[in-house]
């Protein structure tokens, strides 16, 4: 992989809020997000508020260039599944993309990688990007397992969707041991497993974003963004706070004019 190859790829930042906000919360993060990323155009922000407040967040960002996405899925296109959302109600909304197989869901929902690749599917269908979410937990770290857990839950999705369903998709590595815990991938971790996520990706790999996640913050972002694979970042914490958000939004952009 050469730089003029990596230039292709646009940096992404996602902002996922989790189950976190309310309307009065939420109106001062969208404007204070939506004001200080005005007039940036080089790299592209999503913010992917809880359910009730997605309405919220597109029609606040209706004046931006910042995108709305949905934290999670159906498996199913329609029908008696009570408390679910499919992916056509998402595209209603003006939701352009969704996180799946976060690794909160996988452990706590207990989504199976079957799950994960049912609701990749109707993702699509309805127009949405996926953003297919893998990591490994600290346990797979210290044993060296790292890769092929990695292996496993990519290989999980590419045999049911097809490879070339990835060129409309995003990737994200989350490794367990750093969401949410203040813990962040050196550089050389994270840019193990990217590289190796592109290599599983082969040829096409070369134009699917592959993004980091897990506790990114402003003061790390652009020592990550500098890295040959990596094309951005998934956020939790650090997308509640719009000067953190801002300065990592801000890295990406110049990431993007650099590389
Ligand atoms: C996440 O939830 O996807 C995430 C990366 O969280 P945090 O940044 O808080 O580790």
């Amino acid at each position: 992989m050469n730089k003029a190859s990596s230039a292709k790829r646009r940096q992404l930042v996602v902002g996922n809020w989790k189950m976190n906000g309310s309307f009065q919360e939420n109106a001062s993060l969208l404007d204070a997000i939506r004001l200080g990323w005005q007039g940036e155009q080089a790299a592209e922000v999503v913010i992917c508020p809880p359910f009730p407040y997605i309405a919220q967040a597109v029609d606040r960002l209706a004046a931006s260039t910042i995108m709305v996405g949905a934290q999670t899925l159906s498996e199913f296109e329609k029908g008696a599944y009570t408390g679910e959302v499919s992916a056509s109600m998402l595209a209603d909304l003006n939701c352009k993309f969704v996180i799946i197989g976060h690794n909160e869901r996988r452990r706590m929902q207990r989504e199976s990688d079957q799950q994960v690749a049912e609701k990749f599917i109707q993702a699509q269908r309805a127009g949405l990007i996926p953003i297919l979410c893998v990591g490994e937990s600290l346990d797979d770290r210290n044993k060296g397992l790292h890769l092929q857990t990695i292996s496993n839950q990519l290989q999980a999705v590419f045999e049911r969707v097809g490879l070339e369903k990835f060129t409309d998709a995003v990737l994200a590595y989350e490794p367990v041991w750093a969401v949410g815990t203040g813990k962040t991938a050196t550089p050389d971790e994270a840019e193990e497993v990217h590289r190796f996520m592109r290599v599983q990706l082969g040829e096409i790999g070369k134009r699917v974003r592959i993004l980091y996640g897990g506790s990114g913050k402003a003061h790390n972002a652009q020592q990550l963004f500098a890295l040959e694979d990596i094309d951005g970042a998934l956020l939790g914490g650090a997308s509640l706070d719009a000067d953190e958000f801002l300065a990592i939004c801000a890295a990406a952009e110049h990431t993007e004019a650099t590389r």
